[in-house]
């Protein structure tokens, strides 16, 4: 009997994968785990004679080395994946109280976006389903009342979609997690193929894009996919997401100071948001050792905010929740070895 986890399985299948006699006994298991029981010995409703044969088996493959909690109570957890690889997760808790999971895609990412702690890291592999799973259920034993799902950890989610797709599927199934697609949001450097692929998915969750400039000359230096697919191609593929999900989209925008705050930037986001039903979220940068970037200062945010004010540009200056343990947006990178 050899099962990596039993985390992404059907009831079905857990029966199947541990050999039960009763397809029953899969359902009671797969009821546990959904409560974030992981541990054979605490399914009560099990027999003592399988509890005693499952005992070798462990339903879940990672396990959390390290959790750190800040101020506005984030949470971020180090998990350790069976191959020892490391990853991160993070609970955000915002001022109304809503908690949010903040899910890794990937152990580290390719995209080399310049201004991302986890770039540095570079790509070590895919996520399966499961070890993306994995992670709201650690969060779970921190967070009473998680309701909303973010994939904006470490990697890029559409560069592993099949997987990603597998565990949103498995999270938003209704006798399992249950979390409503629009509570579920994806977050892109802007793999135009890839957004295209999911708005044919029919899965309406909803959609973040890291913008970071409307400027092509800049976007292609502090983010290299633009150098695949700019701007126009980009904006063609949301306003096709759009005509089919009609959901608003969020657009990130890190401000990073003395580069892309200028009158011209902000005029650039006005023409890129026109034709789409966009919210910018401005996020002023976290400043991180390894990168030069620094955060802007209060009056450049202001001049900013000023000029997309007059050029009617929906925004929000959003302060990362969780920027105290490293664990805002941009900012999850690990180096255990
Ligand atoms: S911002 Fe996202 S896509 Fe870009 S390098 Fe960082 S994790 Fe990857």
């Amino acid at each position: 009997m050899t099962t990596k986890s039993l985390y992404g399985l059907s009831p079905a299948e857990i029966a199947s994968t541990l050999s039960l006699e009763r397809e029953y006994q899969g359902r009671q298991i797969f009821e546990w785990l959904i409560k974030g029981v992981t541990s054979f010995e605490e399914m009560t409703n099990l027999s003592k004679a399988l509890r005693k044969e499952l005992k070798e088996v462990s339903p879940i493959s990672s396990k959390v080395l390290e959790e750190q909690t800040d101020s506005t109570g984030a949470v971020k957890l180090l998990i350790e994946l069976h191959d020892g690889s490391p990853i991160e997760c993070v609970l955000l808790v915002d001022k109304e109280g809503r908690q949010t999971a903040c899910l890794s895609s990937q152990v580290g990412c390719a995209m080399g976006c310049g201004f991302c702690r986890t770039a540095t890291m570079g790509l070590r592999r895919n996520l399966e389903a499961f070890e993306i799973i994995e992670q709201y259920v650690h969060l779970l034993r921190v967070g009473d009342n998680i309701t909303h799902l973010v994939f904006m950890g470490m990697g890029e989610p559409l560069a592993n979609l099949d997987e990603v797709v597998s565990a949103i599927t498995y999270f938003h199934q209704e006798e399992g997690f249950n979390i409503g697609l629009r509570r579920i949001t994806v977050s892109t450097c802007g793999i135009a193929p890839a957004i295209e692929k999911l708005t044919k998915l029919n899965l309406p969750v909803r959609l973040a894009v890291s913008l970071i400039t409307a400027n092509d000359e800049q976007r292609n230096e502090v983010m290299p996919i633009n150098r695949s697919f700019p701007l126009k191609e980009l904006k063609r593929v949301l306003i096709d997401y759009q005509a089919v999900y009609k959901k608003r989209i969020t657009l990130e925008y890190v401000l990073l100071s003395g580069y892309n705050t200028t009158q011209e930037n902000a005029k650039e986001l006005s023409e890129f948001i026109r034709d789409l039903d966009a919210m910018v979220n401005l996020i002023p940068y976290n400043e991180a050792a390894e990168l030069h970037w620094t955060t802007p200062p209060h009056q450049e945010i202001e001049a900013f905010t000023q000029e997309l004010d007059k050029q009617k540009v929906p925004y929000t200056v959003r302060y990362s929740r969780g920027r105290e343990i490293d664990g805002a947006c941009g900012q999850l990178a690990t180096n255990l070895e």
